[in-house]
């Protein structure tokens, strides 16, 4: 049983926790971009409902990032320090938009919840009983994400809907 600051971990090593929590965070980090950048460059029908969830989403991941930051920080570790490592460390990487549409979008952006929530879904088994307070953090994380992508997948669902009636209609 290892005592770090004020945590205990039993049965895991710490810099395990470390390195997991910091792929993570390039993932937040890169996240936030995409949303930011995904929220200035779409185009299309009923895009400011879209443009709205996605800055909300952005400022959510830039705040899972703080919340990773001083875990890692107080695991006695240091949180990556050059951006070029976010691409280097990510488990989900990057997709830079290319097409601007909508619905495009927001499937790189549902995309992008899946594999968070895979992400994060590992490390909450990987420190469950162990790590309580990594456990707590992640499960909190966790569950916005799983949110988000449910946010995304009904708006993309009621837009691709909204565009077949019109389709429908022009018949
Ligand atoms: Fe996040
Ligand atoms: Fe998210
Ligand atoms: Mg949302």
């Amino acid at each position: 049983m290892a005592r770090v600051g004020n945590s205990i971990i039993k049965g895991i090593e710490v810099s395990e926790v470390i390195n997991k929590l910091n792929r993570a965070y390039a993932d937040e980090w890169l996240a936030y971009y995409q949303y930011f950048i995904e929220s200035k460059v779409i185009k299309g029908l009923m895009k400011d409902a879209v443009m709205g969830e996605l800055v909300l989403h952005a400022a959510d991941e830039l705040r899972h990032a703080t919340m990773i930051a001083d875990r890692i920080i107080q695991l006695g570790g240091t949180p990556l320090l050059h951006p070029s490592d976010w691409l280097v460390q990510t488990h989900c990487g990057y997709d830079a938009p290319n097409d601007f549409d909508v619905v495009a979008i927001l499937k790189d952006a549902i995309k992008g919840e899946q594999c968070a929530i895979s992400t994060y879904s590992d490390i909450v088994d990987m420190t469950r009983n162990k790590d309580i307070v990594t456990y707590d953090m992640v499960s909190q994380i966790l569950a916005d994400e799983v949110e988000h992508e449910e946010d995304l997948q009904s708006l993309h669902d009621d837009i691709t809907e909204f565009i077949n009636d019109i389709k429908k209609n022009l018949r």
